[in-house]
């Protein structure tokens, strides 16, 4: 399936500088969307994972339809102050700006196969401090998977050994 013709590419967006990699016609097109979550799902049964984990906000909209085709669970990593009960923290660098990603602390029992979703992969730094996160609480990564990956930012450098799969690279 070429996902790329459902990628709408905004250019200065949300900066002057950024060529930002819109992903809402993909979401908007079902089977595209579904073939990309399915590619997704396929990867999560291969690596046997127990449990999902995404962060805000488009780490949700791609990691929640994979938990739910697995019947798994789905924790979210949010920015701080967002979720209600206590939680552990990591400071992070995004592309644009810097900011806090919290966890509640019981989301993940020692020794969990862990999947982590996101929309894209751009720096590294979302992923590096979700990583810091699940490790924090014991979490074992099984592999990370994105929408799309922009190889020209390097950020797989940033995911060590882990396992990571990309279904659009630009
Ligand atoms: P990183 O931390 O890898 O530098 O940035 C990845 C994070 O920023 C992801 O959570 C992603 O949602 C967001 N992001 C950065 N650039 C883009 C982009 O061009 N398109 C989309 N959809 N998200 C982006």
């Amino acid at each position: 399936m070429d996902y790329k013709e459902h990628i709408a590419i905004v250019q200065d967006w949300p900066k002057e500088g950024i060529t930002f990699k819109d992903i809402t016609p993909l979401m908007d097109n079902g089977p595209a969307f579904k073939a990309a979550v399915d590619e997704i799902v396929e990867y999560a049964k291969e690596k046997e994972v127990d449990i999902i984990v995404g962060p805000e906000a488009r780490g949700f909209i791609v990691g929640c339809p994979v938990s739910y085709a697995l019947e798994i669970g789905f924790a979210p990593v949010r920015k701080e102050g967002k979720l209600p009960r206590e939680t552990i923290k990591v400071d992070y660098g995004l592309e644009y700006g810097k900011d806090v990603l919290t966890l509640h602390k019981d989301a993940i029992k020692p020794g969990q196969r862990v999947l982590i979703v996101d929309d894209l992969l751009a720096t590294g730094g979302t992923i590096e401090a979700t990583i810091d996160l699940v490790e924090q609480l014991g979490g074992e990564v099984a592999g990370c998977a994105f929408l799309i990956e922009l190889t020209y930012l390097d950020g797989r450098k940033k995911l060590g050994d882990n396992d990571v799969l990309t279904l659009m690279q630009y």
